[in-house]
């Protein structure tokens, strides 16, 4: 496959911005080799900037359940566009769309919109410290929730692929107040929060971990996590920036039935768009500014562009059947991927759950950060390159979360297995 203009613009890129990309993950450090640049999308497909057509896992990693170009997403950014696509002033979409995330996740008692996931991670995490007046904050190791300097610790994903440990640039005293345990063991959240009795604020969590390759929870995991904070008197955030409107329609937290007292969104809720929300309890999110003392402000929040498209995925995501799809459609790429590396013995561990597969070339199960790491990565790179070559673009990197939208049918799944045979006997 000759992906040469993609080669030379990247060399161009290179010039320009550090490590030629906007965010490290896409500079393919952990698979060797130069980015493909895409010049349009449609549907399940890709293109790249030499003409070449991929089948599409990555989908902006997560945020279009609906395949690119949707028609009524495009529609509806374009009649926002025509409205006027900035006021720095209220707008009816935010209420629609507001409305909406708190009837789709009962949790959501109030709402705020920002612009990433990032923002709504380091928002939310500075209203929990404010609400419970206590500093340190429990995370886990391999989870990853935005770039803000205090969750810059034992981050997962990018930070991982580039094996990065931590940032420089990050002042001891901003991760100082953030405790590690490890996904799915919650002997080490309990020995943490009674070491730091009375100190934790919250715990945050992704509840089916997305940035270390996609790790579910154990049985119990999420609920014991909701009983020990409730005991300590902690919050309980789930980072729902990647599961929200792709686990299924009320997300991870629906799915496994455990209500959190903050939430946080991005991706899916903006259509393709910048985005990000968090919201949760009432008394708690009484505490923001206008309404209580906690700053929190944003140019561009609440745009209509981004609130417009976020509400024609959601309102696309109402259609009968929608999840059923997206369900199958995750299923069949996770099952290709274990039959065929079953067949061709190759140990390989799968995960799925709602419209999010993820696969790890290991030999045990994979439940957290210490087990995911350890994972083949050299067979991982070999695999994603001879993937793309046959047309199929995966995440760059084994510790991501794959995604299939609502246009990936039955030939995109016949033609990703075709693909696994073939890259699994080379
Ligand atoms: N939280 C989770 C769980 C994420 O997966 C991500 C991004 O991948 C973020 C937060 C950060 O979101 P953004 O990249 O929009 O800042």
């Amino acid at each position: 496959m000759n992906t040469d203009t993609s080669r030379k613009l990247f060399e161009r890129a290179v010039e320009l911005m550090p490590g030629g990309v906007n965010s490290p993950v896409r500079a393919y450090r952990a698979v060797g080799g130069h980015p493909l640049f895409f010049q349009r999308g449609q549907g399940a497909h890709l293109v790249d900037a030499d003409g070449n057509t991929y089948i599409d896992y990555v989908l902006s990693w997560g945020p279009l359940i609906l395949g690119h170009a949707n028609p009524a997403v495009v529609r509806a950014i374009g009649e926002a566009a025509r409205d006027g696509t900035s006021f720095g002033a209220p707008c009816t979409a935010e209420i629609e769309l507001a409305d909406r995330l708190c009837q789709a996740m009962p949790s959501l008692e109030r709402v705020r919109m920002v612009n990433s996931g990032t923002e709504a991670v380091m928002s939310a995490i500075r209203l929990g410290r404010a609400f419970t007046g206590r500093s340190r904050i429990i995370k886990f190791a391999g989870c990853y929730h935005g770039h803000a300097d205090a969750l810059l610790a034992q981050a997962g994903s990018g930070v991982a692929t580039l094996s990065l440990p931590d940032s420089p640039g990050v002042p001891a005293g901003s991760v100082q107040d953030t405790l590690i345990a490890r996904y799915n063991d919650i002997a080490s959240v309990e020995s943490l929060l009674d070491e730091y009795r009375g100190e934790v604020a919250l715990v945050i969590v992704e509840p089916v971990a997305g940035n270390m390759g996609v790790v579910l929870p154990r049985p119990g995991f999420l609920q014991a996590l909701r009983e020990l904070t409730q005991a300590h008197d902690a919050l309980l955030l789930f980072d729902e920036v990647l599961t929200g409107f792709r686990v299924g329609p009320g997300g991870a937290q629906a799915h496994y039935g455990v209500t959190p007292d903050l939430t946080t969104l991005g991706k899916v809720i903006g259509g393709g768009l910048p985005v990000g929300a968090f919201g949760g309890r009432r008394d708690i999110m009484a505490m923001l500014a206008p309404e209580g003392p906690v700053y929190q402000a944003g140019t561009l929040s609440g745009n209509p562009l981004a609130m417009r498209a976020g509400l024609a995925t959601l309102r696309a995501l109402e259609a009968p059947g929608t999840w059923d799809l997206l369900e199958r459609a995750a299923t069949a790429a996770r099952d290709a991927i274990a039959e065929e590396a079953a067949a061709h013995g190759v140990p390989v561990q799968t995960a799925q759950v709602g419209s999010i597969f993820g696969f790890f070339f290991a030999d045990g199960p994979v439940a957290d950060w210490d087990h995911a790491r350890t994972c083949d990565r050299t067979r991982y790179a070999a695999f994603f390159h001879a993937m793309l070559a046959q047309g199929v673009y995966l995440a760059p990197s084994p510790f991501e979360a794959a995604f299939v939208s609502t246009a990936h049918g039955e030939a995109e799944a016949e033609r990703l297995r075709g693909a696994v045979r073939v890259a699994l006997a080379g």
